[in-house]
């Protein structure tokens, strides 16, 4: 199975201030574990630029067009305490955008093909109408819609695991039965939201959260019990994956105990479910992942884990 993997250099031209942990050194920790041979069969490709109506299936012009306003020619402004812009942002989000919608051509348009999206900034706390959390446009959410769009995908998933619970996702899709979210993450954590209560209008919505200090075990049985059943029933003929890689024992913004095996296992789970319902297509997207090398190490075995390697 073919695997792709989409990036752009115009990602580190996204520039936060110094101590940021979202920051242009991510993309070169992950361009560096995927240099290694074995990921010689992967194949490369840039990131695109969204069309700005293609970002407009999950985001509102108004809000579109005060990002186009208010970006910066120098400098950094800030949209809340720890989102900021800088010159290269809008180009940057966009790409991060436009990755995954050319990750959906891909793999609606071939047989048997999956990808990975390596970029920045993240996208699933961005709301219909408000960046936050480091993020701008929620790429996984309009590549889900994007697809059901060009595509007529009846049903498509987006299965989040970053420690952070992907508020704007779940806002987007909260009363349309068609995309189902579900996600694991720490609680109480960055942005509050992610409780089980909280399950859409037609409950499609799929919250299994964590407590601070659990690891793999905690972590396989949400999978196990809550998220995987659901997924199945759902049948989802796309799965698109918010791939954060924060919940990593390593990393200094959550405090879960994840280790690289677990995203070797939870790939291959939903890789299973994606060869019953969906023709094997996956859209994984980078979220988060703050340790550069828990970062590098984690995206390494995901990417693996898609190649079948
Ligand atoms: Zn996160």
């Amino acid at each position: 199975m073919p695997t792709l993997y989409y990036h752009h250099s115009a990602g580190l031209n996204h520039l936060t201030a110094p101590g940021h942990p979202e920051r242009p050194d991510r993309l070169r920790a992950i361009a560096q574990g995927l240099a290694h041979e074995k990921f010689d069969s992967l194949v490369r490709h840039e990131a695109p630029m969204a069309d700005l109506d293609v970002v407009a299936l999950c985001h509102s012009n108004e809000y579109i067009d005060e990002l186009r306003h208010i970006a910066p020619k120098e400098g950094m402004i800030y949209l809340d305490g720890d989102t900021s812009m800088s010159p290269g942002t809008l180009e940057a989000a966009l790409r991060a955008t436009g990755g995954a919608i050319a990750a959906v051509d891909a793999v609606m348009t071939n047989t048997k093909t999956n990808a990975f999206v390596g970029t920045r900034p993240p996208g699933h706390h961005a709301e219909s109408s408000k960046p936050m959390g480091f993020c701008f446009f929620d790429s996984v959410a309009v590549a889900a819609r994007y697809a059901q769009r060009k595509y007529g995908i009846q049903r498509a998933a987006i299965v989040d695991f970053d420690v952070h619970h992907g508020n704007g996702s779940q806002e987007i899709f909260w009363a349309d039965p068609s995309v189902m979210y579900a996600s694991t993450h720490q609680m109480p954590l960055f942005p509050g939201t992610g409780s089980t209560q909280e399950r859409g209008e037609d409950d499609t919505i799929v919250n299994a959260p964590l407590h601070a200090g659990n690891g793999s075990r905690e972590f396989r049985e949400a999978f196990n019990l809550a998220i995987l059943p659901r997924l199945e029933a759902f049948a989802p003929e796309l799965i698109v994956i918010s791939a954060g890689f924060d919940a990593h024992w390593r990393d200094p913004l959550g405090g879960l105990e994840l280790r690289e095996e677990d995203y070797t296992w939870v790939t291959r789970k939903l890789m299973e479910i994606a060869d019953t319902s969906a023709q094997g297509r996956i859209v994984s997207v980078l979220e988060g992942g703050y340790d550069l090398e828990g970062l590098r190490d984690s995206v390494a075995v995901h990417v693996a884990a898609l190649m079948n390697n």
